[in-house]
């Protein structure tokens, strides 16, 4: 229930975490056998489960063997069930935190005895704290993260302090245990005004626990929904890597806007902790006693003073929200919220994957580039059952020819054809030449090849075009030099594109433009199309991803950071822009079928029915809504680095 209507907001159970509650079911268990001993002999076990199960560190089982799940429940947090449909990840080991609720049933029999207690707080308090700092310093047992010294003190006082929490090293429990016991024999029975709310927390844990959790997700959600229009990420189940969820693009506030928003929601449950409390107090129903376990009596207040109180929370957690959103018009998050205005619902793929590259979420940035770089391909082709796409006839004069992900688009003219981009060298033969012979088109007619850029998923079938039909192949200077460097298959050396050149054949004439930014040598071309004879003009981008991003050690050099890039790629960006809109271009084509849209337009032009429209014709301000996308997400990248 807390995982569907608190964590996640669904009931789709791909990923259910093992948390808190989870180790304190288990732990309740387990108490419950151990409550026969007598408590003494209770709280000794617990200290040495604590104390000693960072000896079970190196103990790893297999991984994936059904030993490995069970030892990932026990100790070592770690994904212990994993299929396309659940994912079920245990984050709280139930070894040391079944020690920590030993030892504290065994210690709250102290508080039977007032001075005993005192003396035993106080000890436990400074014997814990201070073997904290002896063996942090000494860093041989009890944690295992080692800590280091750092540029400056403060960070290696938190280096120092930065122990481990899955699971509980014995240091972090003697780092935080301690200056708890401390904390208690410092309150004990006289506790400051100041700190008396936090008596109400502290009657209902279990309740405020759950209530936090949905508050926090409602209010994530409707930061979302103001920020971006849209707030479908907080519904979905997140990926493992970016729990609790799947960020959008530019997701996260600054550590002073974090504790501003914790600060509004703990005000926030305060008369509602409060409430129940009082409660609870009042009646003894079973079902009451399962949120928060220990019925406890709690001083009456006049009622004037809790209205108040929730009027002054309502008000500070009305104030944070807007505060938030406000905070959300950094320049950066401008361009990302005018980038996915732009993008509406067709370009959501194109938004997406470049805005996410260019302003990354700090939790993808934590866990790693893997977000947008390539996965290593193993080596030799992929099965063709993974990439083969069927050709489609888009327009009079224009074929889709390529695969799942990739396209390459064949332009039919009275003297032949003009492919633009040739796709892998695997997959060239199979979707060009065996596609263009399936729409009924001779191969041996392919005059010219324009090469968007030298990324093999675009050129790597240059070579086989020109060996095998003696096509003439173009690309930008900068790109024949790129490919110069690769070791890819590549085309022999031939034909450098200029920017503003026609490519004219027959009677039909493309025109080419420098639109460095993907690459060096990024081409965009214009040309003109017809449907059932009606004239349409087509825009094709050439380099669409940020991948100076993912991929630096191929694009960052002291000349070229990555500012340079982000300039680069939207001056070519707004001035296609410009270009497009002179030329009139009312169709909008990408090499990517998650870019344009084509994975949803080819299907729907084969159902399409005479007269109605056409899923590519998308008019002269679509086209530019999508320049203005792949624009805005990279002015967002250029100004999240200043
Ligand atoms: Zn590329």
């Amino acid at each position: 229930m807390v995982r569907c209507l608190a964590f996640q907001f669904n009931f789709d159970y791909r990923v259910t975490m093992l948390l808190v509650l989870w180790a304190l079911g288990w732990s309740m268990i387990a108490l419950a056998a151990l409550v026969h001993l007598p408590a003494p002999a209770v709280a000794a076990i617990g200290a040495v489960m604590i104390a000693s199960h960072n000896l079970l560190d190196p103990v790893r089982p297999p991984s994936g063997s059904a030993l490995a799940a069970v030892w990932s429940i026990l100790h070592r947090p770690a994904v212990v069930l994993a299929t396309s449909r659940h994912i079920v990840f245990a984050a709280y080991p139930l070894i040391p935190w079944i020690g920590v609720t030993a030892l504290g049933y065994g210690l709250g029999q102290l508080y039977r005895e007032r001075e005993k207690r005192r003396t035993f707080l106080f000890r436990a308090g400074v014997g814990l704290t201070a073997a904290f700092v002896v063996l942090r310093w000494l860093d041989v047992y009890g944690d295992p993260v080692p800590w280091s010294a750092q540029v400056d003190q403060l960070r290696t006082v938190l280096s120092f302090l930065n122990t481990t929490k899955y699971p509980p090293s014995l240091l972090f429990l003697l780092m935080t245990l301690g200056p708890a016991a401390l904390f208690l024999w410092a309150v004990d029975g006289r506790t400051p005004r100041l700190l008396r709310p936090a008596l109400v927390f502290g009657r209902v844990p279990l309740f405020y626990f759950v209530a936090h959790l949905v508050v926090i997700h409602l209010v994530a959600t409707l930061v979302c929904y103001v920020r971006y229009g849209d707030a479908h990420w907080m519904f979905e189940s997140p990926r493992l890597d970016l729990y609790p969820i799947t960020p959008p693009p530019g997701w996260g506030y600054s550590l002073s806007i974090v504790y501003l928003v914790w600060a509004s929601v703990v005000a926030t449950l305060y008369p509602v902790c409060r409430w129940y409390a009082a409660l609870k107090q009042r009646r003894a129903d079973w079902w009451l006693s399962y949120l928060s376990p220990t019925p406890s009596r709690v001083q009456s207040a006049p009622r004037e003073e809790d209205d108040v109180k929730a009027f002054v929370s309502t008000v500070v957690l009305a104030i944070t929200v807007s505060f938030v959103c406000a905070d959300a018009q950094t320049a950066s998050e401008a361009h990302v919220a005018a980038a996915k205005a732009a993008a509406g619902a067709d370009f959501a793929g194109v938004f997406n994957r470049i805005c996410s590259e260019a302003v990354p979420s700090p939790a993808a940035a934590t866990s790693g580039s893997a977000r947008g770089a390539a996965p290593p391909r193993p080596a030799g082709p992929p099965p063709r059952d993974s990439w083969h796409a069927e050709p489609v006839k888009v327009f009079d004069n224009l074929y889709f020819l390529g695969q799942t992900e990739y396209s390459v688009w064949a332009v039919t003219t009275s003297a032949g054809i003009i492919l633009i981009d040739s796709i892998f060298d695997y997959s060239v033969d199979d979707e060009v030449a065996g596609g263009l012979k399936k729409m009924g088109l001779d191969p041996a007619t392919i005059k010219y090849v324009i090469v968007s850029h030298g990324h093999s998923d675009h050129s790597g079938g240059a070579k086989y075009l020109q060996d095998r039909f003696n096509a003439h192949v173009l690309l930008g200077a900068a790109d024949w030099d790129l490919l110069d460097r690769s070791n890819g298959t590549r085309p022999r050396r031939d034909l450098v594109a200029t920017d503003g050149q026609k490519l004219t054949l027959g009677d039909t004439t493309i025109t080419i433009y420098a639109t460095p930014g993907h690459t060096l040598g990024t081409l965009s071309t214009v040309f003109p199309v017809t449907d059932h004879g009606t004239p349409h003009v087509a825009a094709s981008w050439g380099g669409t991803a940020f991948n100076w991003m993912a991929n630096q050690s191929a694009y960052i050099t002291p000349d070229r950071p990555a500012r340079f890039w982000f300039e680069t790629y939207s001056r070519s960006a707004r001035r296609f822009k410009e270009v497009t809109a002179k030329a009139g271009a009312d169709v909008l084509i990408s090499n990517h079928t998650i870019f344009d849209g084509s994975k949803t337009k080819l299907p729907a032009l084969e159902r399409r029915k005479p007269g109605e429209p056409h899923p590519y014709v998308i008019g002269t301000s679509g086209v530019q809504r999508y320049l203005t996308v792949v624009d805005e997400c990279a002015q967002a990248g250029l100004a999240r680095l200043q």
